[in-house]
C-alpha cells in the first residue's frame, strides 16, 4: 500500500472512534437516563483519549512523515496538487493534537466536563460566584493551550483559528465594524418606527405534534434524507454526524411560540444538508469535513433566514400552515404573517434574537473574549462588563446574570473563539445566496412553488462536497468572484426591513 492509503486507513480509525463518542453524546442529550451521567462521561473520555492517541501515534506519524515534513507541514516532492492539499490539512490536525501533552488533554477534558455541570447549576441559581472559580481554571488551561501551540499574532487568534481556519481577529474586527456602522442605526430606526408587526399571533396555542409534522414536511422538501438521518427532541437543538449516511438533528418545542421550533428545525436542517452532502468517498479525511464553523453556520442560516423568513417561502407554506392551525391563522393574511415572523426587537438572550440584533450579541462576546484572552481581565469583572456592553450595543440591561453573562454554555467547555463564527455565517450566506439567485433560473418562483431541491443541489455542488479542499476565504471567492465583505449582508437587511417597517 502507498503511504497515502495507509494514512487514510489509520485516519478512518480515528474518525470511527470519534463517531462512536459522538453517538454516545447524542444519546446523552436525547434518551439516556439521567442517572447514567457519571459513567457516560467516563465512556466518552475513554473514546476521546483513544482517538487522540491514535492520531498522534506512530501508525499515523509513520505514513504522514513520508508525505510531509512533520515539523513544518511542507508536502514532499512528487505529490499531486490535491494530495498536497490533503496531507497539508491532515498535518494541521496532527500538529495541533501532538502539541498538547497527554496530561493536559486529560486535565482539560475533566475540567471542562465539570465546568459544564457547574455552569448549568450556576445559571439555574443565577449565581455567577458559583461559576467563577471553575471558569478561572478553564481560562488558565486556555492560556496553557496557547503556550503549547505558540502565539503568532495575538493569543486570541490561535483559538479563533481552530473554529475559523485562516481568519484573524483583525479581519473580524474590520467586518464587524462595518456591520455595526449600519446595523445600530437600522435597529434604532426600527425601534423608533412604532410599527406593530403583530408578533402576538405567533404566541397563541399551537399543538406541538402538529408543529412537529409541519417541520418534518419542510425538512423533506429541503432534501433532508430521513433514510440516512432522523430528528429527535432535546433541550438545546443540535446537529450531529457520524458519517454522511448517519446525520441526526434535534429540535425543541414551545406551545406558545410557533416560530421557535420551525426556525430551529430549518436551521438544523441546513446544517444536516451540509453533512449529508459531503463526499463519503473521502470519509475520515479533511475532504469530508466542513470548511469551517462559519461556513457550517452559513448553511444553517441561509435556510433559516434567507429562505425560511422570506416572502416566496411563506407564499407556499403559509396556506398549508393555515390548514393545520385554522383556529389561529384563518383570519390572518400572508402579509400579516410575513411581518410577524420578521419582527426585530432588542432582547437579552442570544438564541432567541432576530436575524438583525443577533449580530450585536455576537460582537459583544467577541470584544469580551478578546479582553479575557489577550488582556487577561479578572473573571470577577465579567458580569458588570457584560451588562455595560449590552446597554451600549442593544440598549437593554440584564436584570440578572442568568440573563447576562451566564446565558451561554460556550466558555464552560473552553469554546473561546467560537462565537464570531455565528455572525460570520450571516456574512457568508448572503453573497452565497445572491449567487444562487444569479445561477438558478427563477429561484424565487421555484421556492414559492415548494421546490427547494434545486437550491439544495446547487449548495451541494458549490459548498457541501468541497470539504477542506478550500479555506472559507477561498470558497467565497470561488463561488461569488469577490472577497468577503459586510455589504451584501447589510444591503439585504436594510432592503428587507425598510419594507417590513415602512422606513
Ligand atoms: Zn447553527
Amino acid at each position: 500500500m502507498k503511504p497515502i492509503e495507509i494514512l487514510r486507513k489509520e485516519l478512518k480509525i480515528v474518525t470511527d472512534l470519534r463517531g462512536a463518542s459522538s453517538l454516545l453524546q447524542w444519546d446523552q442529550e436525547t434518551y439516556m437516563p439521567a442517572g447514567a451521567g457519571a459513567i457516560r462521561a467516563e465512556q466518552i473520555a475513554l473514546l476521546d483519549t483513544l482517538s487522540h492517541e491514535h492520531l498522534v501515534g506512530d501508525l499515523v506519524s509513520g505514513p504522514l512523515g513520508e508525505l510531509v515534513d512533520l515539523d513544518t507541514g511542507e508536502p514532499k516532492w512528487g505529490l499531486s496538487d490535491e494530495e498536497s492539499r490533503l496531507v497539508r490539512e491532515i498535518w494541521k490536525d496532527y500538529h495541533r493534537a501532538i502539541a498538547l501533552p497527554k496530561e493536559f488533554v486529560e486535565e482539560y477534558s475533566q475540567t471542562t466536563s465539570m465546568a459544564q455541570q457547574i455552569w448549568a447549576q450556576a445559571r439555574k441559581e443565577n449565581n455567577f460566584t458559583k461559576f467563577a472559580p471553575i471558569l478561572e481554571k478553564v481560562i488558565k488551561l486556555k492560556f496553557r493551550e496557547i503556550d503549547y501551540l505558540g502565539v503568532k499574532t495575538t493569543p486570541y487568534d490561535i483559538l479563533l483559528d481552530y473554529f475559523e481556519p485562516g481568519m484573524t481577529s483583525a479581519y473580524v474586527t474590520v467586518l464587524f465594524d462595518a456591520v455595526k456602522e449600519r446595523l445600530i442605526p437600522l435597529v434604532q430606526k426600527i425601534a423608533a418606527s412604532g410599527v406593530d408587526t403583530g408578533v402576538e399571533l405567533l404566541r397563541r396555542d399551537y399543538d406541538v405534534d402538529k408543529q412537529w409534522d409541519f417541520g418534518v414536511k419542510i425538512l423533506e422538501d429541503m432534501g433532508y434524507d430521513l433514510n440516512i438521518g432522523r430528528q429527535d427532541k432535546s433541550a438545546h437543538p443540535f446537529t450531529t454526524s457520524f458519517h454522511p449516511t448517519d446525520v441526526r438533528i434535534t429540535t425543541r418545542f414551545n406551545k406558545n411560540n410557533l416560530l421557535s421550533a420551525l426556525s430551529s428545525t430549518i436551521h438544523e436542517g441546513g446544517h444536516a444538508l451540509y453533512e449529508q452532502g459531503m463526499d463519503p468517498e473521502w470519509y475520515g479525511t479533511p475532504f469530508c469535513d466542513a470548511v469551517s464553523y462559519g461556513i457550517h453556520e452559513s448553511q444553517s442560516r441561509l435556510w433559516e433566514n434567507l429562505v425560511g423568513l422570506s416572502k416566496p417561502f411563506w407564499s407556499y407554506y403559509f396556506p398549508r400552515l393555515q390548514k393545520v392551525f385554522p383556529e389561529n391563522l384563518s383570519n390572518i393574511s400572508l402579509d400579516d404573517f410575513y411581518r410577524a415572523v420578521n419582527t426585530i426587537e432588542p432582547s437579552l438572550i442570544r438564541v432567541e434574537a432576530d436575524e438583525a440584533t443577533y449580530n450585536l450579541h455576537i460582537m459583544l462576546r467577541f470584544e469580551v473574549e478578546k479582553l479575557i484572552i489577550n488582556d487577561r481581565i479578572p473573571v470577577a469583572e465579567l458580569p458588570e462588563l457584560w451588562n455595560d456592553k449590552m446597554e451600549e450595543y442593544l440598549g437593554v440591561r440584564p436584570g440578572t446574570d442568568a440573563e447576562g453573562v451566564l446565558q451561554d454554555v460556550h466558555w464552560s467547555f473552553g469554546g473561546f473563539g467560537y462565537f464570531p463564527t455565528y455572525a460570520l455565517g450571516n456574512l457568508y450566506n448572503v453573497p452565497i445566496f445572491n449567487q444562487a439567485q444569479n445561477e438558478i433560473e427563477d429561484l424565487d418562483i421555484k421556492i414559492a412553488s415548494g421546490n427547494l431541491i434545486e437550491l439544495r443541489n446547487w449548495l451541494g455542488e458549490k459548498v457541501h462536497r468541497v470539504g477542506r479542499r478550500r479555506t472559507a476565504a477561498e470558497l467565497i471567492v470561488d463561488i461569488t468572484g469577490k472577497k468577503l465583505s459586510a455589504n451584501p449582508f447589510m444591503d439585504y437587511l436594510e432592503d428587507k426591513y425598510k419594507e417590513v417597517y415602512l422606513l
